[in-house]
């Protein structure tokens, strides 16, 4: 499957040089479109280590420069997002988003679609801080639960530039939306198939626009780690085969995967372009569209990392980030420990970052076997030195609680076996708990050992285990959490069970023990 999307992604690529030969149509009207996606709240510059170990990326007061530049230099300029600007440092989740939506008021984006993080505060709070957006929102497949009302009852808009009608649909993938939000987030609504709702809404556009844009969040979730990532085909793998499917899609602005296209992926006359997320690259795609020939005749498109000593940071924006901090301050410059070592996360290993956070969990509850937490749910690093209640929220922004399973050891190893296919990244586990796996194995059969305290851990046994209850609902694709035999749902707050393990100690040491083991 993967060797045959290469050879249609080269074929394809083949195509796009020829188009671009023909740019020198006088009718051509050019247009160029800014995007992101992916910006979970990182409303300052940052450090990616994979990006670079000492210049910091990103930040919106200097997102809001570039745009405003590119579309001062040139009137003909969009600014699309694709979704997931909630959750990530801690001031999207003390306001429950409010902030983000605030700041991004001051970006000039001409329209955005819904992520799946945009839930993280419960589907009732997603129209309460949409309200306050002064851009278009726009989402056409997520329904109050039974009803035919749309939650955010936007699916498209059309703008007018340079002569060009261009409409403009946001959609949520069906899998992605409940892959990953927790259950009990998203009990009042439901997303409908995606595919249907893209070809009704392509069909009302047929008449009243010219150029058609998808603004989508689908696909497999963005790795949640310390490196980069490159495999673009396979992790924009969903784009690909919804535009090969349904015929009319111009572009397609995806987010959801955090995979950046330095060169734009083609599907059935479909562009696809996205970028690697948390606002570390501001994407630019130039079109030239022939009004007379109704298609796009060339394209050309870079991704452009956004380093901070190279853009001044727009005024208006830092201002208003600064005010928001400022309101949080209180919370969140609270001391909690300290660190020698950086607190790092990994997708598909043990991390310092994942040991910590199961020993914070399990330490509330003793008297349990172990405690498991998904890698997709550890969001930041947090750097050698003070730590902070403010980095802790940073570090695990979700207002996820304890819930107490009694599971049997068959079903602990299908969790274990689904963390090792590394779709979502594998299950962080307290002390302890000894895994080994083999990831030359194929998806299903790589655990070959699982251990409790030095013994097998038995299959017809059955354990006490503590984890999330967005995992305990089966989030992230860990099902066999649902076969749990009883299921026991606290109040305690995972980031709280952080905070007071890690108050314990004057000087916290990270530690890597071989809980995981790769062969
Ligand atoms: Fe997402």
């Amino acid at each position: 499957m993967y060797k045959v999307s290469v050879v249609i992604i080269g074929l394809l690529l083949m195509l796009q040089t020829r188009a671009q030969e023909g740019v020198s149509i006088d009718t051509a009207k050019k247009i160029t479109i800014l995007y992101t996606n992916d910006l979970h709240a990182h409303l300052d510059p940052h450090r990616v280590p994979w990006i670079s170990n000492t210049r910091l990326v990103g930040g919106f007061a200097n997102i809001a420069t570039r745009v405003k530049q590119e579309k001062a230099a040139n009137p003909n300029t969009l600014y699309f997002d694709a979704g997931d600007f909630f959750t990530g440092p801690f001031i999207s989740s003390l306001t429950k988003g409010e902030a983000v939506i605030n700041v991004m008021n001051y970006l000039s984006i001409d329209a955005a679609c819904i992520g799946n993080h945009e839930f993280d505060h419960g589907w009732e709070n997603v129209p309460d801080q949409l309200r306050k957006a002064r851009f278009p929102v726009l989402n056409g497949n997520i329904f109050l639960k039974g009803k035919k009302k749309l939650l955010w009852n936007n699916p498209y808009t059309i703008i007018q530039m340079n002569g060009i009608r261009i409409g403009v649909i946001g959609l949520h993938g069906q899998f992605a939306f409940y892959d990953t939000i927790a259950d009990e987030m998203i009990q009042g609504v439901e997303t409908r198939d995606e595919e249907k709702y893209l070809r009704k809404y392509i069909k009302e556009l047929r008449k009243k626009a010219d150029l058609v844009i998808l603004l989508v969040h689908q696909g497999i979730p963005g790795r949640q780690s310390s490196t980069g990532n490159t495999d673009v085909a396979r992790n924009l793998q969903r784009d690909i085969d919804l535009a090969a499917t349904i015929p009319g899609i111009d572009i397609m602005i995806t987010g959801h995967a955090h995979q950046g296209t330095p060169q734009a992926l083609l599907s059935n006359g479909t562009i696809i372009v996205s970028t690697d997320a948390l606002g570390t690259e501001l994407g630019k795609l130039e079109i030239s569209y022939n009004p007379l020939k109704d298609k796009i005749t060339a394209h050309n498109n870079t991704l452009n990392y956004l380093y901070d000593d190279e853009v001044a940071d727009d005024t208006a924006t830092a201002r208003v980030i600064a005010d928001w901090k400022q309101k949080v301050k209180q919370i969140t410059d609270e001391k909690v420990t300290t660190i020698p070592v950086s607190l790092t996360r990994s997708y598909g290993e043990e991390s310092v970052m994942g040991n910590m956070v199961a020993d914070a969990i399990l330490y509330t509850y003793p008297g349990y076997d172990m405690a498991v937490t998904n890698s997709g749910g550890l969001r930041q690093d947090i750097d050698a030195g003070t730590v902070t209640v403010g980095n802790i929220i940073s570090a695990f922004p979700f207002p996820n609680t304890i819930h107490q399973l009694e599971i049997r050891g068959v079903d602990l190893y299908e969790l274990f076996e689904h963390g090792a296919g590394l779709t979502n990244g594998i299950l962080q586990v307290s002390k302890g708990v000894e895994i080994q796996c083999d990831e030359n194995k194929p998806v299903g059969s790589r655990i070959i050992s699982c251990k409790l305290n030095g013994m097998d851990i038995d299959r017809d046994k059955t354990y006490k285990v503590l984890t999330s209850n967005f995992l305990s609902d089966g989030g992230d694709g860990f099902v066999a959490f649902k076969k749990a035999l009883t299921r026991k749902k606290t109040t305690q707050e995972i980031v709280q069970s952080m905070i007071s393990y890690l108050k314990q100690y004057k000087e916290y040491q990270p530690l890597l023990e071989g809980r995981i083991k790769k062969i």
